[in-house]
């Protein structure tokens, strides 16, 4: 089941989270998400695997504004981490490397490889 899955691999519970929405409100990157921060935590806790095709764990800057706002001190970075290596352990990988544009710096395309890649 997805909710066990990423409750194992994050270490957080998502059955504390009461959809206040404070995650939202404070995250830098909703416009780029596809699914709200407190939508991504809904659609576990329903073990909707849709949720795995999202954008969202794809753009979270893992900034933990979220987990730094949450009155419950969920950590939403480390659900986001989760989600991304569920889709990685299945052997799909996010991004096309040979497509790495390489004149990036060097440290631009470890990280890339690093949060991209299984
Ligand atoms: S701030 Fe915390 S309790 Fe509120 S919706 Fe987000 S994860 Fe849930
Ligand atoms: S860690 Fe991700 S979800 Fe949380 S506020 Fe930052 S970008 Fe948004």
């Amino acid at each position: 089941m997805l909710l066990e899955k990423v409750e194992e691999i994050s270490g957080e519970n998502l059955y504390a989270c009461y959809q206040c929405g404070r995650c939202t409100a404070g995250c830098p990157m909703t416009g780029e998400m596809d699914l709200m921060p407190n939508q991504v935590i809904l659609a576990i806790l329903r073990n909707d695997e849709r949720v795995l095709n999202a954008k969202t764990p794809w753009v979270c800057a893992q900034c933990y504004q979220c987990g730094v706002r949450c009155p419950k001190n969920v950590d939403i970075a480390k659900i986001m981490e989760a989600l991304r290596e569920i889709k990685l352990r299945s052997n799909v990988n996010y991004i096309d490397l040979k497509k790495i544009n390489r004149s990036y710096p060097q440290i631009a395309i470890v990280a890339t490889m690093r949060k991209f890649t299984g």
